[in-house]
């Protein structure tokens, strides 16, 4: 039995990349069937070489994920970049809704500010002051300039990383700046079609070198945060965890309530611009 990692998987066909850099193609055969267990792409795995000149081989054991996301279904992804622009402007709302659903999925999140060459630093400073404070490490780049990305590339070295956020903001562009090898399609969808490049369908692993793997997706769904009960959704906001559960009142929505810590804290640790977004989603 040998180690790897499926790295694409087909209609009952997985891609396995293992650790010596060779590529099996494998079905599915072991004991993890009779347990339901359906094999992901990311999940690490042991194979049996059914053919070692043809590359051949079955699916033998499925090795504990660290972490599974629901949409899209993908295992052992360590972080999620989420990328928003500073142009047109930044849409706040959906970029919360993107970090809350990494909250939900239980996946590390880190902010990418694109796009920085069109404006200056002025224009985005309140958006790092917010989502530094909430934890988010907002990395200011340009995919235009190549500003930041040795930071960025840096983060994502050695790790499985997603890349989320609204179309156009630069993913894809960002992607094929620091590793020019991978030649995506850039520039919104229809463009995407007519050039013929490299348009994604299903979701796969990049590998980039050993250990470190992007994510290739047609989409990292952001859910609809109507769907979160109100008294639930401050438990997504990181910067609000330390003061869960002592305000005066146990179901507190930290709107209009007495005593509340989560207002008692905007302006120290939470900054006004995010408690204004949370409310923004409680009381519409
Ligand atoms: P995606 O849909 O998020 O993958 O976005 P794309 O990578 O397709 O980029 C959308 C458009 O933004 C393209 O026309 C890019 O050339 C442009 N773009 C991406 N990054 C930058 C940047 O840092 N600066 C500028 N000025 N344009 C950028
Ligand atoms: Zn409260």
């Amino acid at each position: 039995m040998i180690r790897g990692r499926i790295i694409k998987g087909v209609g009952g066909n997985y891609t396995v990349t293992t650790d010596d850099g060779r590529e099996f193609f494998c079905q599915a055969r072991g004991l993890f069937r009779k347990q339901e267990i359906t094999p992901l792409v990311g999940d690490m795995v042991e194979i049996s070489i059914i053919d070692e000149a043809q590359l051949t081989g079955y699916l033998q054991e499925i090795l504990p994920r660290n972490t599974e996301l629901v949409r899209p279904r993908v295992a052992n992804v360590d972080q999620v970049i989420v990328v928003c622009s500073v142009r047109p402007v930044v849409n706040l709302p959906m970029l919360d809704a993107f970090l809350i659903n990494c909250e939900l999925q239980g996946v590390a999140a880190n902010l990418c500010i694109n796009k920085i060459d069109l404006c200056d630093k002025e224009s985005y400073r309140e958006l790092i002051e917010m989502y530094t404070l909430a934890g988010y490490n907002p990395l200011p780049i340009s995919a235009e300039t190549g500003q930041g990305l040795d930071a960025l590339t840096a983060i994502l070295k050695g790790k499985t990383t997603i890349f989320a956020g609204p179309s156009g903001v630069g993913k894809s562009t960002i992607l094929n700046r620091i590793y020019p090898h991978l030649n995506l399609a850039t520039g919104g969808l229809s463009e995407k079609i007519g050039r013929g490049k490299h348009t994604t369908r299903h979701t796969s692993l990049i590998a980039i070198e050993k250990g470190t793997y992007v994510v290739d997706s047609p989409g990292f769904t952001s859910i609809t945060i109507d769907q979160i009960p109100k008294t639930e959704l401050a438990h997504h906001y990181p910067e609000f965890r330390e003061h869960l559960g002592t305000c005066h009142f146990a179901k507190c929505t930290h709107i209009t309530e007495p005593d509340c810590a989560i207002k008692a804290a905007v302006g120290k640790t939470i900054h006004p611009a995010r408690y204004e977004l949370y409310k923004n989603f409680i009381t519409t």
